[in-house]
């Protein structure tokens, strides 16, 4: 179950790019800041790999990392991020789309959700896309780690997260998977990495 081996593979622009060899994968994608890099770095225990895809001209692309040599993680853009051109965020929207409906070696999209704030309209609006083209998702909440704050609406995580649930609910047929993560103190990591494993002999 846990990640022995990790090597970043290959960028690509389109979903016909990626990696040929029918190995399962698990994309992450989310907002901008939400802890992405972070999660991929505490999943595969070595800092600066998902970096790769934070060098310039790598942000817009499919990163595929092989782990184990057997299965890929793969780290999708960020979306939302505010000051995207509307040109960007409409080629993201488009890309990730063909990618997510046009992958039959995608196992499950791993959808993160930071739980340090209550639910966004374009969270919300992303799970929904997924959940109406049943595509395969997992919750994944990040930052559980962070205490309430007053201009967060006073909220714990675990309230937030039972939030976004309850907002999602009538996109889906039944409740998807969810795990509660920190990057700071691995919450949830062996977890993800576990249903990771259940996924792939399911
Ligand atoms: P990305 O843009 O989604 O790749 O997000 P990053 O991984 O770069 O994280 C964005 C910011 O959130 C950084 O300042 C991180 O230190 C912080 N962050 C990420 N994960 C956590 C977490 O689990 N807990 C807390 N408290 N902060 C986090």
């Amino acid at each position: 179950v846990d990640v022995v081996n990790a090597e970043f593979v290959k960028s690509s622009v389109k979903t016909e790019e990626c990696p040929a060899d029918g190995a399962p994968e698990f994309a992450l994608v989310g907002r901008s800041n939400v802890g992405k890099s972070s999660l991929l770095n505490s999943l595969v225990r070595r800092k600066r790999l998902a970096l790769t895809s934070k060098k310039p001209g790598k942000t817009q692309c499919i990163n595929h990392f092989r782990i184990n040599d057997s299965w890929y993680l793969v780290d999708l853009p960020g979306y939302g991020f505010a000051a995207a051109p509307h040109e960007v965020r409409t080629d993201w929207a488009k890309f990730t789309k063909d990618y997510f409906l046009n992958r039959p070696t995608l196992v499950s999209v791993f959808l993160l959700i930071d739980a340090s704030i209550p639910a966004k309209k374009i969270d919300l609006e992303y799970a929904s896309w997924l959940g109406q083209n049943e595509i395969p998702m997992t919750l994944v909440f990040t930052k559980c780690d962070k205490r309430k704050k007053k201009k967060n609406g006073g909220k714990r995580p675990e309230e937030n997260v039972r939030d976004f649930q309850e907002l999602i609910r009538d996109f889906f047929k039944s409740t998807p998977p969810w795990i509660m993560t920190s990057s700071v103190t691995n919450q949830g990591r062996d977890e993800i990495l576990l249903h990771m494993s259940q996924l792939r002999n399911y």
